[in-house]
């Protein structure tokens, strides 16, 4: 299986538009995060977790020409907004299998109420088969089994995803004990880990490496990173040993 990251960066990106900070200045390819998504494959199979707004960019960048499906965390626009841009892939291939929370499909019919006209639908637009994800129901993808991780984004259900040794959670603040409980044994956690500083819905740095200290996975990857939390440089050699930082068109081996 591999995972390619393909965005690392929080809801506005790094750099931000108009942000004289440092990082948003660096030159380091390593500190330009497009939003946060991973693009999995294994034998002929290929996902996507998330479907932000730089969508077309990231297929683009990484020669993705084929998606079996997308799993949807949550509906924030940094995690959705690119749903209009699965077009090519419908040209090709039909409707796009949509695996989210029912609350997710409801927010996704309502702000893209076009993807889902059933009346003189424009014959260009997206086209999806939606799937509910139910926490404590495993989905099956090709051959393999997606364990949903229910998690907590401030007061906002999220879903992560474990697909064998390998476990991707975006946006969690809190998590409960029943779900870590589905966290053992993994060779890769992906945690988010947005700043320093405390922040009301996302984990900062210290709550994502306690949470890793707690899960104990061989390697863990932090994503959904703010400019203020620094340089990848400067950030990644303060780390533990086990722990990185993600960027973006990293692409891990399991
Ligand atoms: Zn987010």
């Amino acid at each position: 299986m591999k995972v390619y990251f393909l965005g690392t960066g929080t809801s506005q990106g790094i750099p931000i538009i108009g942000v004289d900070h440092p990082v948003c200045k660096s030159t380091d390819a390593k500190d330009k995060r497009l939003r946060v998504a991973v693009w999995i494959t294994w034998e002929d199979y290929s996902c996507v977790i998330d479907c932000g707004p730089d969508f077309r960019q990231q297929m683009l960048r990484c020669g993705c020409t084929h998606i079996d499906s997308i799993l949807f965390t949550h509906e924030h626009a940094d995690h959705t907004a690119g749903l209009d841009d699965i077009r090519p892939f419908n040209f090709r291939q039909g409707a796009i299998p949509v695996y989210a929370h029912q609350r997710v499909i409801a927010n996704l019919k309502k702000r893209f109420d076009y993807v889902f006209e059933t009346v003189n639908k424009y014959p260009g637009a997206p086209t999806v088969a939606t799937i509910e994800v139910v926490n404590n129901q495993p989905i099956l993808l090709g051959n393999k089994k997606i364990i949903p991780v229910n998690v907590m984004h401030g007061d906002l259900q999220v879903f992560g995803y474990r697909i064998d040794d390998f476990a991707y959670l975006t946006d969690v603040k809190t998590i409960a004990e029943e779900e870590i409980a589905k966290l053992k044994n993994l060779k890769v956690l992906v945690v988010n880990a947005l700043r320093v500083e405390p922040h009301n819905t996302h984990f900062n740095l210290q709550e994502a490496l306690d949470f890793i200290t707690l899960v104990q996975p061989e390697k863990a990857y932090l994503t959904h990173i703010s400019h203020v939390l620094g340089f990848h440089e400067e950030v990644e050699k303060r780390l533990p040993e086990n722990v990185f930082l993600a960027y973006d068109n990293l692409e891990i081996t399991l």
